[in-house]
C-alpha cells in the first residue's frame, strides 16, 4: 500500500462567504448555519483521489477584506489554496481579487496553486456574479473555477472543491504536466 500524501490547504476570501461552511461540509458531511469561528482553526481529513490516499489539513482563515496583510504563515507549508467568493456579494468578489493579487505577489514566478470558488449558488434569487465573470476572473489566473453550496443537497460540489486543488497540487508537483 502507498503512503497517505500530507498536504496543507488554507481556505481564504472575504467574511461570511462560506469558508468554514465549506470545509464542515466535507470534514463532517453536516452543515452549519451559526458556526462563528473569529479565530484561524485547522482541520483534517483523509481523503481518497485518483486512487492516491491524502491526509489533508485544511485551514480555515478568519477572512480577508482588501486591507488585510497576510502573516508569513499563509505561506510556509501551504501547498493549495482556495479562494472563495459568494455569488451573491459583489465586494467578496473583489476581495478574491485582492487576495490573489497578494498570494500572487508572495509567491511571484513558481506560480500559485490556487482555485477560485463560487459559493452560495443556491442562492439564485441574490445572484449578483455570473459564472462567466466568476470564470473570466479564474482564466485570468490561470486557474481552475466552480461554483459551490455548502447547503444544497447533494453537495457534490463541496466534494468537488478538494478534488479540483488535490488536481492543481498534484500538476503542479509534476511539474505542470496534466494526467
Ligand atoms: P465564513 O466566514 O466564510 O467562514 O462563512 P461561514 O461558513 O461562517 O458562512 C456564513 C453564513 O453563510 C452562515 O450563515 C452560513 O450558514 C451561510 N452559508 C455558507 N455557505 C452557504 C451556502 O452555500 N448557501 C447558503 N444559502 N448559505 C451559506
Amino acid at each position: 500500500a502507498t503512503h497517505a500524501k500530507e498536504r496543507k490547504i488554507l481556505f481564504m476570501g472575504f467574511r461570511s462567504v462560506g469558508k468554514s461552511s465549506l470545509i464542515i461540509q466535507f470534514v463532517e458531511n453536516q452543515f452549519v448555519d451559526n458556526y462563528e469561528p473569529t479565530i484561524e482553526n485547522t482541520f483534517q481529513k483523509t481523503f481518497k483521489s485518483g486512487g492516491q490516499d491524502f491526509n489533508l489539513q485544511v485551514v480555515d482563515t478568519a477572512g480577508q477584506d482588501e486591507y488585510s496583510i497576510m502573516p508569513q504563515s499563509y505561506f510556509m507549508n501551504i501547498n493549495g489554496y482556495v479562494i472563495v467568493y459568494s455569488v451573491n456579494s459583489e465586494k467578496s468578489f473583489k476581495v478574491a481579487q485582492n487576495v490573489y493579487d497578494k498570494l500572487r505577489d508572495m509567491k511571484g514566478e513558481l506560480g500559485v496553486p490556487v482555485i477560485l470558488v463560487g459559493n452560495k449558488k443556491d442562492l439564485r434569487m441574490e445572484r449578483v456574479i455570473s459564472f462567466e465573470e466568476g470564470k473570466k476572473m479564474a482564466d485570468s489566473w490561470k486557474a481552475p473555477f466552480l461554483e459551490a453550496s455548502a447547503k444544497e443537497n447533494p453537495v457534490h460540489s463541496v466534494r468537488e472543491v478538494f478534488e479540483k486543488i488535490i488536481h492543481v497540487i498534484t500538476t503542479q508537483e509534476n511539474g505542470g504536466v496534466q494526467n
